[in-house]
């Protein structure tokens, strides 16, 4: 079996246009530009490269986008003054800080300093809370990606069993949830650094989603053949981007895969512009 590939680009962008169309009836409706206040702490290349699309897809989607640039030994009291002067300013409708943040700053601290009703990035423990009963405010960007592809591709999750590779608080976890969610109704297995016989777990996946942050980490001897594989991975091998599925084995068993770059990358911004909007709406609603 040859894999189908899933078009991450392709499925981002009719989220995009969708996006777009929203904001502009929006803004005319409401005079409202949905505003993203987006802060950058240090020089990390890779949060630069991410924020830098970021910004320009908010910008081809017509929404507004703030770049707050900070210095890498920027102290605590001065971030979360920052962060208090967003959360009160009603121009600015969702606030996104670039992770990693520098050893000196506790990314737990500062992430639950910003208001919940801003947090599109849906990191905020009563915006977890709320996507784990199941009546979400903003749903993370990366695990809703995933949903909004499977979905896409028409994969069938009511009483599939999804593995998922990971158990960050970014990636797998939520991605777990949503999986497991009424309406996705997976049945859901999440592996971990301390898994005890991966492979063997991996080949009873139906979906099998890659979060491990190791390059080429899933193999195609630990996909059931036809299974749909979706890698989240992002990993830097020399001047290439790798995923945690190596892709040349994979693509030889599964029935459907997603690319790394153009996978879920994509997905992950989308949902971001998609958020974005959805903290205006709900701003004016308010
Ligand atoms: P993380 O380092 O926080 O978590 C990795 C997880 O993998 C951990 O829960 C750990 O238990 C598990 N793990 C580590 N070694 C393992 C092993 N040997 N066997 C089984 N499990 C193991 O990473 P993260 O933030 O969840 O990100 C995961 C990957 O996804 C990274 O490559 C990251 O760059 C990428 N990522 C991509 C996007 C995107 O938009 N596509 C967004 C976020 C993260």
């Amino acid at each position: 079996m040859v894999a189908r590939v899933i078009d991450g680009k392709v499925i981002a962008e009719t989220v995009k246009n969708r996006v777009a169309a929203e904001a502009a009836e929006f803004q005319r409706v409401t005079g409202i530009t949905a505003t993203l206040a987006a802060v950058l702490i240090g020089d990390d290349p890779a949060s630069q490269v991410y924020v830098r699309n970021k910004e320009r897809a908010c910008h081809k989607a017509g929404l507004r986008s703030v770049l707050h640039r900070l210095p890498a030994d920027i102290s605590r009291m001065e971030l979360m003054d920052l962060i208090a002067k967003l959360n009160q300013d009603p121009s600015v409708h969702g606030i996104l800080v670039q992770l990693p943040l520098p050893k000196h700053l506790d990314s737990a601290m500062v992430l639950d300093a910003v208001s919940p009703v801003k947090d599109v990035d849906g990191f905020h423990p009563q915006n977890v809370g709320l996507m784990l009963q199941g009546r979400p405010r903003f749903l993370p960007c990366t695990p809703h990606g995933v949903m909004e592809m499977l979905k896409y591709e028409q994969v069938a999750t009511v009483g599939a069993h999804a593995v998922v590779i990971g158990r960050s608080d970014i990636v797998g976890k939520p991605m777990a949830a949503l999986l497991m969610q009424k309406g996705a109704d997976a049945t859901v297995t999440v592996c971990h650094s301390r898994t005890r016989d991966i492979a063997a777990i991996t080949r009873q996946a139906d979906i099998l989603i890659a979060a491990v942050g190791i390059p080429r980490f899933v193999t195609g001897d630990m996909i059931r053949p036809g299974a749909v594989v979706i890698d989240v991975g992002i990993n830097r091998d020399g001047d290439t981007l790798v995923g945690d599925v190596d892709y040349e084995s994979a693509f030889q068993t599964a029935s459907a895969m997603t690319p790394v770059p153009g996978g879920v990358g994509p997905m992950t911004i989308a949902m971001l512009l998609q958020n974005t909007l959805l903290a205006a709406m709900q701003s004016v609603k308010a």
